[in-house]
């Protein structure tokens, strides 16, 4: 059986694992759902027992290490999560640590998007490049920024909060205390606060949305557009700072790419002298909510790598 490493994607509410090959191969996978409400000693058990039971399963295979996903700014050195909304009971608890010891593996905390664009790098759309940007839609906005092959960390592991980029200068509050991020106006989130300001209909979500624009519903597609502008904006300024050859985007909003594209591309063209002199490509992603897991995964996978060389 070939080595392996374990990858875990921890959501508030749900906690995916799987283990793949490295080669890059998906093994096998299994699901849980977090339990917040009894402390972080829950959560690492639940996180532990995910990890254990891969790992009984392939008892003759080399387990290079785990690999921890989790949303929230990373303490890189300390091993632990600060100002997650989304896991308050694991904010500053050492959360790599404990599940170490428990293991007896090596285990690497990651940033969930950054983890996603590693993910990305190693076996989806950007595996015949060293450098690129991911860009994740959901309820908010996620992003990591991969530099030679590897995740950009920044000195204490907070780097690449692409969704926090002010977009729109006093716009809408968010909860990182500025004001106009850009994951407050061109996320899932954000298309769904846009519909309930123009009366689109009761409690819309984003696809409802995107079902009107489909239909024809010109306030809909405005509303489409004005979120393209306001990632545009934000994807010319990664542009100009780093001259990467490929920007990835990922999330159910997706499936609304021809209603937000081409407002996006006006504003990265308008907005960087080096989108319009490069060959610089701006795509949807390929592996979907699995991206984290295989980020996750090839962490420990790609600390062998530079070890032996
Ligand atoms: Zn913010």
């Amino acid at each position: 059986m070939p080595e392996y490493a374990i990858g875990v994607d921890l959501g508030g509410t749900n906690l995916k694992a799987a283990a793949i090959a490295s080669s890059g191969e998906m093994l096998d996978r299994t699901n849980a759902t977090t339990d917040l409400t009894e402390g972080p000693e829950r959560v690492v058990d639940d996180i532990v027992a995910c990890i254990e039971s891969l790992r009984d399963r392939f008892a003759g295979s080399r387990l290079a290490g785990a690999g921890i996903g989790v949303p929230g700014f990373i303490r890189m050195a300390e091993g632990f999560i600060v100002g997650s909304h989304n896991l308050p009971p694991l904010n500053n608890y050492p959360i790599r640590d404990a599940i170490e010891k428990r293991l007896g593996t090596q285990v690497f905390l990651e940033n969930d998007a950054n983890a996603a664009a590693l993910g990305e790098k190693w076996m989806g759309a950007g595996r015949d490049v060293e450098d690129l940007v991911l860009l994740t839609l959901g309820t908010g906005i996620g992003g990591g920024v991969i530099s030679r092959g590897r995740v950009m960390h920044g000195f204490v592991g907070m780097a690449a909060e692409l969704g926090h980029i002010t977009v729109v200068p006093n716009g809408n509050p968010c909860g990182c205390g500025n004001r106009g991020c850009v994951e407050k106006h061109a996320s899932a989130t954000a298309i769904e606060s846009m519909a309930n300001l123009l009366a689109l209909g009761q409690n819309l979500s984003a696809k409802d949305v995107y079902d009107l624009a489909v239909a024809g519903e010109e306030r809909a597609r405005a509303i489409f557009k004005t979120m393209g502008q306001c990632l545009g904006i934000a994807i010319a300024s990664l542009i100009n700072i780093f001259n990467y050859p490929l920007y990835l985007m990922s999330g159910g909003v997706l499936a609304a790419w021809d209603y937000f594209y081409p407002a996006l591309l006006d504003e990265v063209r308008w907005r960087s002298f080096t989108f319009r002199n490069t060959n610089t490509r701006i795509e949807k992603a390929l592996l979907g909510s699995e991206a984290g897991l295989y980020g996750a995964a090839y962490l420990p996978v790609q600390a062998q790598l530079t070890t032996r060389h």
